[in-house]
């Protein structure tokens, strides 16, 4: 047993399986990686392994960082109490976030995790527009709780899931490789015009039917239905009709935001400097693992939600220490010029990724800005069949090599990169080298084209079940 270990990898699994709830899901579940420390983007197991982190879009500035930790160990040591009495760092950590978007989303609510901010921009939106239809995006996942499983096909589609609310519309993503009008029938323009129409359509729909345009809820570009890049023009064209409507317009950033996309701290940018969602919503990377999350909106919005009378308390969200943690994880994205990493490395991978794509067929498409990237595996190039089978096999074998890699989309079959921003040219390139032997293996060995033709003829579930946990495997955000 190594010495950071309480207990042996066998009794860590015991214990786990005795008390803790079976539908807590781990990564590959057959045999789950036990990590006990980690630096930057590398993550050591018991033995004292190594991994390379791909997967980690929480410890946005590299794991362990001490700027990170000292500030949190210092706060830790002289306060930390409830959001009810004045602070400084609070207030000055609005002020720098809010000075890094456009100038009208200028106030915070201080939360503690994604779900609870996403849960929060809900009511926010019905306060302010008085209405209650929500217009989500196929495949989308916005968080664990009720009024967020409401929202997430993701989760309400599956098993365990009750299906689709009255007051939820479901709008297709707007996915130009595989999703309802490709890049194979339409120019970028157009793809953008016609997915934005289907959300005017639902607009129309909820207005007809007497719910009302609430919001719009949907990630900047989105991550659990396959590392989807919006065609350019899709926001301009859906904010207009969803505000025309009634509407108001929410962009999760939980996962895209932070400057994961290397150009812009902020993912919907992307899409134009004209582009002002009314709420945004932050998570995972705010503050490097530690649990704290917001809500940003403009001042209007938030005193509607203030008119309701209702106080909005929150124990834990904004506290000194989850503020002085924040302020620390925005000083070294500044300081470490991490959004420049973002964009070089990223980059470079995105080459590296299409030089594979030229030597594997079974590579689809490539896509992704900065350090949110995703692989899309295919049976065939023409007719893209999702390769799902085939990307639960290279997890595996990756995972055998170490690195960790997650796979995403509605087949499961898109390999999703999302490292801490502090991913080097030398992991990339470690990556790269070991992506390239596992779809070489693949191709080469008939042995394993024969078990993945088997494996093929499972379900997705089955065929994902490595990575999730099992049989009749529900999809697992990460
Ligand atoms: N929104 C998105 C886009 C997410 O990916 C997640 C988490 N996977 C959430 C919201 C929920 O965040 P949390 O798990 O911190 O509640």
């Amino acid at each position: 047993m190594c010495d950071k270990e309480q207990l042996s990898k066998k009794e860590t699994i015991a214990l786990r399986t005795k008390h803790i709830g079976p539908s807590c899901k781990l990564f590959f579940w057959s045999d789950p990686v036990k990590i006990i420390q980690a630096k930057g983007c590398y993550m050591y197991d018991e033995e004292g392994k190594r991994y390379l982190d791909c997967i980690n879009n929480v410890c946005h500035v590299g794991h362990c960082h001490p700027h990170v930790v000292s500030a949190a160990t210092k706060q830790m040591a002289v306060l930390n109490t409830n959001s009810r009495f004045l602070h400084d760092s609070l207030v000055l950590y609005a002020e720098r976030l809010t000075a890094t978007f456009p100038p009208k989303l200028n106030v915070c609510f201080f939360v503690n995790s994604g779900s609870e901010a996403n849960d929060l921009a809900i009511r926010i939106a019905q306060a302010h527009t008085g209405n209650k239809d929500i217009i989500t995006l196929d495949h989308a996942y916005h968080g664990h709780v009720i009024s967020l499983i409401d929202i997430s096909p993701y989760k309400f589609n599956h098993p365990g899931g009750e299906g689709q609310r009255d007051w939820v519309h479901v709008a297709p993503v707007p996915d130009s490789y595989r999703g309802k009008y490709t890049d194979k029938e339409y120019t970028t323009e157009e793809l953008a015009e016609k997915y934005a129409d289907d959300v005017k359509i639902f607009c129309e729909k909820a207005n007809r039917q007497g719910g009302g345009v609430c919001a719009f809820f949907a990630e900047s570009m989105q991550s659990c239905g396959g590392q989807i890049v919006y065609p350019p023009g899709y926001l301009r064209r859906v904010y207009k009709h969803v505000r025309a409507a009634g509407g108001v317009c929410v962009a999760d950033e939980v996962q895209v935001g932070f400057g994961r996309v290397g150009s812009h701290l902020w993912a919907f940018q992307l899409q134009g400097d004209d582009i002002v969602p009314d709420i945004v919503t932050l998570g995972k990377p705010m503050g490097n693992g530690h649990p704290v999350s917001a809500v940003i909106t403009t001042r209007e919005i938030a005193e509607s939600f203030g008119a309701t009378g209702m106080e909005y308390f929150n124990t834990f969200g904004g506290n000194p220490v989850s503020a002085a943690i924040a302020n620390a994880v925005m000083d070294v994205i500044e300081n470490e010029k991490l959004m420049e990493n973002a964009t070089n490395v990223g980059n470079y991978l995105k080459e590296e990724f299409n030089k594979l794509k030229n030597k594997h067929v079974i590579i689809g498409d490539v896509r992704g800005h900065g350090m949110f990237l995703g692989v899309d595996l295919v049976k065939n190039r023409e007719t893209r069949e999702p390769a799902t089978a085939e990307a639960a096999y290279v997890n595996k074998r990756l995972k055998e090599k170490f690195i960790l890699l997650s796979n995403d989309g509605p087949y499961h079959n898109v390999l999703k990169f999302k490292s801490p921003l502090v991913f080097s040219v030398d992991d990339a390139d470690e990556l790269i080298q070991k992506l390239d032997e596992v779809l070489c293996e693949m191709e080469e060995s008939e042995n394993v084209i024969a078990n993945i033709g088997k494996a093929t003829q499972l379900t997705i579930g089955h065929a994902q079940s490595e990575m999730n946990g099992g049989a009749n495997s529900i999809p697992l955000q990460v």
